[in-house]
């Protein structure tokens, strides 16, 4: 089956796999060694030692116990798996049911997640779990990087007074903490107008399931999914660096995406768009 594998580099990140609404979704980002859900086996998961869930449907988990047996084979060690606490128990039962039927024990840590909760990935990175709203208990997630940088009122001095100042003990710098990525996962718009970390995600990657009227804002929304046109009545609400749209419904092709952007949006926010998924 074809899953309209793709790939697209921005802002330094590289988005790799399948959005499909209904289908798969399975993104991995390998300069953080993170894989947001896991639908569908893609090229390069059995690399994640990480993988951040939004919720238990399928065609977001349903490649899970492959994965893990896969990585059972290759003998790596047991992932990291983040998914929202509400799915842990039935997960467990899932796992144990497959350790019966495969005659081996899945290596799993699997972490149950409430919103709010923080997940350290490495490289002076975390992951912030926010509450995302879908028909199922969801979550979305944020990766933040802190780093330190110099304080404003210092820019432009000489290096041998900063030097001095380091010397005599002045702090010069402050801790910068840059929202890089946020992934969304399933969800209904509600989330972007909740949480500003969302607007403001250098790279926000939001679902789209709904592209036209064939399913309107409101059938969209009883799914719990965001339409396009949602979408176009927030955009310029948005201010990050790149807002990649995904997990477009197998109704719409790529280029009836594209011809949706490049008709409908503002001019000064269409460079920052992208569709994701052939
Ligand atoms: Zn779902």
């Amino acid at each position: 089956m074809d899953f309209g594998q793709d790939t697209l580099e921005v802002c330094g990140l590289t988005l790799a796999g399948v959005t499909r609404g209904g289908i798969a979704t399975s993104l991995r980002v390998p300069e953080l060694g993170l894989l947001f859900d896991v639908g569908v086996p893609t090229a390069g998961q059995l690399r994640c030692e990480r993988i951040l869930v939004s919720h238990g449907h399928q065609d977001h988990l349903g490649g899970l116990p492959y994965l893990l047996s896969q990585r059972h084979l290759a003998r790596k060690k047991p992932a990291d798996v983040h998914v929202p606490a509400e799915i842990v128990d039935p997960l467990t039962r899932i796992f144990e049911a497959w350790a019966e039927i495969e005659d081996f024990r899945m290596d799993v840590r699997l972490h149950g997640t409430k919103p709010g909760d923080v997940v350290s990935v490495g490289k002076g990175m975390e992951a912030l779990a926010l509450r995302s709203v879908h028909r199922v208990p969801s979550l979305a997630w944020l990766v933040r990087r802190t780093t330190r940088r110099l304080k404003p009122e210092f820019a432009g001095r000489a290096p041998q007074e900063l030097q001095a100042m380091r010397r005599d003990g002045d702090p010069i710098t402050e801790e910068h903490v840059e929202p890089l990525l946020c992934v969304t996962g399933d969800t209904k718009i509600e989330l972007f107008d909740a949480e500003p970390l969302v607007r403001q995600a250098k790279v926000l990657v939001h679902e789209v399931t709904s592209w036209d009227d064939r399913r309107d804002v409101e059938h969209t929304r009883s799914w719990g999914h965001t339409h396009i046109d949602e979408v176009l009545a927030r955009v310029e609400q948005f201010e990050g660096e790149a807002l990649v749209l995904v997990h477009r419904s197998a109704r719409h092709s790529r280029a009836q995406a594209l011809k949706v952007i490049a008709d409908r949006f503002p001019a000064a926010v269409r460079d920052k768009i992208h569709v994701f998924g052939r």
